[in-house]
């Protein structure tokens, strides 16, 4: 495992589409742990195979329930509407609110293969979107209604 450079924002990796995975193979698992290190490391909640430069449908999230590894997600069902304040480990500093679904229902591939569903309310919600934008190159500063400014910041835990 090894921990990885994350991307900042102007780097074009963070724009482009990530490709789905068609083969679950030992370097595919060694990315997924060097995410989840790469996550933890940096006190985020997710993170993005593009946000290490690779360009492959894959997301971690840890929203303090123990780690997903999402391989292909894929929001299914969506439900109701949240604004939060929002972060990104690859746009430091910066905090805007985001209008996201309440729930969502996503389908993956688990790291055996096998296709599971989660279910996601609130923040798990909110970081499963945001992650799977990331896969399509869309960052939250793009949907963003509203930047907080510095005092606001202090007050708001960043996801
Ligand atoms: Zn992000």
């Amino acid at each position: 495992m090894a921990i990885r450079y994350v991307r900042k924002i102007g780097d074009e990796v963070l724009r482009k589409k990530a490709k789905p995975v068609t083969e679950i193979n030992s370097h595919i698992l060694t990315i997924l742990e060097d995410m989840a290190q790469t996550m933890y490391l940096n006190d985020g909640v997710g993170l993005a195979a593009n946000q290490i430069g690779v360009l492959r449908r894959l997301v971690v999230i840890d929203v303090g329930e123990g780690l997903l590894e999402l391989i292909n997600p894929e929001i299914v069902y969506e439900e109701g509407e949240q604004v939060g304040a929002e972060g990104c480990l690859s746009i430091p500093g910066v905090v805007g609110e985001v209008k996201r679904p309440k729930k969502v229902k996503v389908k993956y591939l688990d790291r055996e293969g096998k296709e599971r569903e989660i279910e996601g309310e609130d923040l798990l919600a909110r970081a499963l979107c945001h992650e799977i934008d990331h896969l399509n190159g869309v960052l939250f500063i793009d949907k963003a209604i509203r930047f907080l400014d510095e005092e606001e910041k202090e007050q708001v835990k960043e996801v």
